[in-house]
């Protein structure tokens, strides 16, 4: 035991290559059977502890580390770790997104190409004693299309890929400039032409609310018949039932699954058909991305301990230390910001500008630009996305981000606005601090308004005139859903007009299109923040 050095727990199992790293600069105890009793008795003797997903780090766990300053989970999900409780007592949570990059992505071509030769089919039959080369006649990737939807680490590497197989690439990504799908040979697309186009589809995009059913019923109709599909991502992405019922339509002539809406999935209708291949996640699962992941998690926990910047942290506390209290209320404010601009603005992000008025304006206001951008990446990335990485990987992304400083201000002491432009559109939402942290959004497009932001806001643009609150009112009051608060923004009577509601839950699909269709509204959108 070396004094200076800090003391760091694996409680899981890593790659030897991880423990390696960390004993160049630390005392490292390797108890990887640990139970949850013995863990409670010794984790105040801690720095750092070092998971993997067998360890759960619940809250009692982390009251009692009394000395932890960081908790690595060498792999990506943190669902076994209290987040909420390791943020509350200061504690940085890391993991290693990035690792399993490249194996995600071999398996993704393994799976294209197993299917596209039936060799998972053609395996179990010479093993049951037959020879039947006729019954497994494949087709040939070369010259055939393939269509990427989601172009983030997975997505770019298996363009590189299947460009190297001869395959023609085209890619879907909304958040991607089209150099980024150029680079690696391959062509951006809109979201139809990858469905009417493609001979082969993969889906690389995170699971969420958006990108649920992502691939549904109404996708499959607009496919080629004989379209093979791949999923390496998440469950639900691809809906299953409409994915079984393209293949038994005969739109679907092959589907490799390695994830599932339930996994194990039990009693799921698509193992029962030939035409589908099936792994069990195990895209990520390889030595080299274990021993990746061992080596950056290792990296990521010294760095903390010694105060450096952490780039995979999942819960950078949200105030650096060393911002100022005038600035502090700001950093909030402007993430939200972000989020709401990130869901009203559609085409691809080109350029992000901050601009400080009032007092302000002399101060350093780096934090409050990289908040900004940590909400408008937080809905679209798998990572998690923090004041240190978000510069880098908006960057990355193609994004100009710029800042503008005016000392000159109305009515106010200080306001915040953020602009976000994509190709076809420009978004620009403006907040302020009233008293000492009070958000308030203060204008959207031009339209002054007076909105606290909330979990649920519905937004709309509509010509002002009368009856349209009351219309939304009474879809909203019909449907049980409770209006907080209301602002209206216009600019002359009877003219285009904005509207902010703060609702205490989410707008159903179907109520928006009724929102939708009233005389007047040219649009609606709920954001979530
Ligand atoms: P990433 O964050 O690097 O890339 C995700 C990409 O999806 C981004 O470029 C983003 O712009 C894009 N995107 C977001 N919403 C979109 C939408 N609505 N339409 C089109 N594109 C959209 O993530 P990654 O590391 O490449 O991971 C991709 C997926 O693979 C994730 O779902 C991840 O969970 C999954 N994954 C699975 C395994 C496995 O074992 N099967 C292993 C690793 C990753």
């Amino acid at each position: 035991m070396d004094p200076n050095y800090p003391n760091i727990l694996v409680a899981d199992s890593i790659s030897e290559e991880g423990i390696e790293r960390l004993q160049k600069e630390a005392n490292v105890d390797a108890l990887t059977k640990i139970t949850k009793e013995e863990l409670l008795e010794i984790i105040d003797r801690y720095d750092a502890l070092v998971v993997r997903s067998r360890t759960k780090v619940t809250k009692d766990i982390i009251d009692r580390g009394t000395r932890l300053k960081a908790i690595g989970r060498a792999g990506v999900g943190v669902d076994n770790i209290d987040v909420e409780a390791a943020t509350d007592k200061g504690i940085i949570v890391i993991n290693a997104p990035e690792g399993n990059t490249i194996s995600a992505a071999e398996h993704t071509i393994a799976m294209l190409l197993s299917m596209a030769r039936k060799i998972p089919h053609a395996n179990s039959s010479v093993k049951n004693g037959e020879w039947k080369k006729n019954d497994f006649t494949g087709i040939e990737v070369r010259e055939k299309i393939l269509g990427i939807i989601g172009f983030g680490r997975i997505g770019s590497y298996v363009a590189k890929m299947a460009h190297g197989l001869g395959m023609n690439v085209i890619a879907y990504d909304p958040y991607v400039v089209p150099a980024n799908v150029e680079k690696t040979g391959g062509i951006k697309v809109d979201f139809d032409t990858i469905l009417k186009d493609s001979d082969f589809i993969t889906v690389h995009v995170p699971l969420t609310k958006k990108t649920t059913g992502l691939i549904g019923a109404n996708e499959f109709k607009k496919m080629k018949k004989g379209v093979r599909i791949i999923n390496c991502a998440r469950g639900g992405i691809i809906d299953e039932t409409a994915l079984y019922n393209a293949i038994k339509d005969g739109i679907v002539a092959g589907a490799a699954l390695d994830v599932f809406v339930n996994e194990p999935p039990k009693d799921n209708p698509l193992l029962g058909l030939d035409e589908v291949i099936v792994t069990p996640h195990l895209a990520a699962s390889t030595i080299e991305a274990q021993k990746n992941v061992a080596i950056i998690i290792a990296n990521q926990v010294l760095a903390a301990l010694k105060d450096e910047p952490v780039m995979n942290a999942v819960n950078m506390p949200a105030i650096p230390k060393d911002a100022l209290i005038t600035i502090r209320p700001y950093i909030p404010l402007a993430e939200k910001l972000g989020k709401i601009a990130s869901q009203l603005v559609e085409g691809t992000i080109l350029r992000v500008k901050m601009i400080y008025r009032g007092d302000i304006a002399g101060y350093n206001t780096e934090y409050i630009t990289k908040s900004a951008l940590v909400g408008i990446l937080s809905n679209i990335l798998n990572e998690h996305i923090n004041l240190i990485n978000a510069p880098v990987i908006a960057s990355r992304r193609g994004i100009n981000i710029s800042e503008e400083k005016s000392k000159d201000i109305e009515d106010l002491t200080s306001s915040i606005t953020l602009e976000v432009e994509t190709e076809s559109m420009k978004k620009v939402l403006s907040g302020t601090i009233f008293g000492k942290s009070e958000e308030r959004i203060i204008g959207i497009d031009g339209f002054k308004i007076n909105v606290i932001p909330s979990k649920y806001m519905l937004i709309s643009n509509h010509t002002d005139r009368p009856s349209i609150v009351g219309k939304i009112g009474k879809l909203l009051g019909d449907e049980d859903i409770n209006i907080a608060a209301m602002e209206l923004g216009r600019k002359k009577p009877r003219g285009e007009a904005i509207m902010v509601l703060n609702v205490d839950s989410p707008i159903p699909d179907r109520i928006l299109e009724e929102i939708r269709k009233i005389e007047g509204i040219h649009d609606a959108l709920l954001v979530s923040i």
